[in-house]
């Protein structure tokens, strides 16, 4: 596609997140707040469903690692060990013509010279940092000493917790300990949808281990991690890895590979997974003065453990799934004349809606009845939709464009009219293939719940 047909396909799909009730603009009736984003009906599913089918694979189906859910609002002494009060910034500059304010590093550039994105203007300032967190004040006293913050990642309430955690849960090394939740960053120039927000969320894993295993065990989560965005539907050929080169990583990191994806506006970080040495731990232990080490019971050794972090945002990854799934093919209108068809192509594990309940005619009372059975069948087991507005063809259309992977209609056949072997039976439509297939209504929650878990 060229860059055109990329900002097009862009605003399609921002229209769409809008017109469906994927993503809102927070405070839209007040001229919005820059960078800060609301989920509607079907964002808040497509979110829930990713982070579910995280903490899924994350931490229940493994033995080794425990979940922890911190608190947004973090002691200055956290941040301030784990070096984010003085080192967390991004340069700026200020546009001395438009007075807007710029991060330095994504400044285009006109041979060689640093131009304004708003007016084009070349006089710049010199570029300062810019520290990315959000203070507040907690209490009623004005005081320096009442500073908090929001916190800028969920990891270091992990490093935080770590001797607590490791008490309660006896897990031996390696291990780890996994979270979700909002983080907070003062963005200069918010952008590209919900891809750089001033309020996002993190699914971050600091996964434990003796310094040895430190290499080895960020080889196993980068692979883990490539197959988690497989599992949840994105293309591998979108999805890049970088091995980010040393001078470009902290300077305790031994190893960093970012994932990337191909979104269309470029290709750009969906998560980091890391090799943070001890680090994190040896901060803390320094500035609290406690001892966060580990007693090996076997060998008798007593150190302070190294960590693999594979940390991912959610917004990121809620937005590369609807830029994968976004599609359009042909398909037939009422009267048979092909038409352009929007599908969202979810995989089902993901797809807000898993399967929309159809009575053919909504004036028939039996159709209703039967179809309204067949909702409160499948309800327990998913998240189902019933629709009884227009065309029968116009509702498939409907549940295509937010990628509502199966659909069921309820027709004269359910109701015994045309012989009585097709009684209680309904037809199965496939979103992707648009193929119908006449099932039994009891054999509904078993044959649809394999597809989606
Ligand atoms: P970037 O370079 O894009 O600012 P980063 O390298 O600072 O990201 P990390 O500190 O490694 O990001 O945070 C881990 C993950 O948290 C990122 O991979 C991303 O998915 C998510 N994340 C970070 N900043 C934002 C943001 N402003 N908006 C949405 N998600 C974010």
């Amino acid at each position: 596609m060229t860059g055109k047909e990329n900002a097009q396909q862009m605003e399609k799909i921002v229209s769409l997140c809008k017109r469906r009730g994927f993503i809102f603009q927070s405070s839209e009736i007040y001229g919005g707040l820059n960078g800060v984003w609301d989920y509607g009906p079907l964002g808040v599913e497509l979110k829930n469903n990713l982070k579910q089918y995280w903490w899924q694979v994350i931490v229940r189906d493994r033995d080794d690692v425990v979940g922890l859910d911190g608190a947004i609002l973090t002691h200055p002494a956290v941040l301030k060990a784990s070096g984010h009060v003085d080192t967390f910034t991004d340069p700026m500059v200020d546009c001395r013509t438009c007075k807007a304010r710029l991060r330095a590093d994504q400044l285009a550039e006109k041979n060689a010279v640093k131009q304004c994105p708003n007016c084009g203007g070349k006089d710049l300032t010199e570029a300062r940092p810019f520290n990315l967190m959000f203070q507040t004040q907690m209490g009623a006293s004005a005081d320096p000493a009442s500073i908090a913050y929001l916190r800028p990642e969920t990891a270091q309430s992990i490093f935080v917790q770590f001797k607590n955690v490791l008490d309660v849960s006896r897990k031996k090394l390696p291990f780890g300990i996994a979270q979700i939740g909002k983080a907070f960053r003062n963005e200069i120039n918010p952008r590209n949808f919900t891809f750089r927000s001033r309020e996002f969320e993190q699914m971050e894993l600091e996964y434990f281990c003796r310094p040895e295993q430190g290499m080895d065990l960020l080889a196993y989560w980068l692979k883990e991690r490539i197959k988690f965005y497989e599992e949840i539907g994105i293309s591998r050929k979108r999805l890049h890895i970088l091995d980010v080169p040393e001078k470009e990583r902290a300077f305790y990191s031994k190893g960093t590979f970012d994932i990337e994806y191909e979104f269309p506006f470029g290709r750009q970080e969906l998560e980091g997974v890391a090799y943070r040495t001890d680090y994190d731990l040896q901060q803390h232990i320094k500035a609290s003065g406690k001892p966060l080490d580990y007693f090996d019971e076997e060998t008798k050794e007593r150190f302070v453990p190294h960590v693999v972090e594979p940390s991912a945002g959610v917004d990121r990854t809620v937005l590369a799934l609807i830029c994968d799934a976004y599609d359009e093919d042909t398909a037939p209108d009422e009267k048979g004349k092909m038409e352009t068809r929007v599908v969202m192509r979810f995989h089902p594990r993901m797809a807000p809606i898993k399967c929309a309940i159809f009575p053919l005619l909504r004036n028939k009372e039996a159709l209703v009845a039967k179809a309204r059975e067949v909702q409160a069948l499948l309800r327990p087991h998913m998240n189902v939709f019933y629709d009884e507005g227009g065309a029968i063809g116009r509702r498939y259309r409907r549940q295509d464009e937010i990628g509502t992977p199966f659909g069921v209609t309820i027709d004269f056949e359910t109701l015994g009219e045309k012989g009585e072997e097709l009684r209680d039976t309904v037809t199965l439509r496939d979103r992707d293939s648009m193929k119908q297939e006449r099932v039994t209504i009891k054999d509904l929650p078993q044959l649809i719940s394999s597809k989606i878990r």
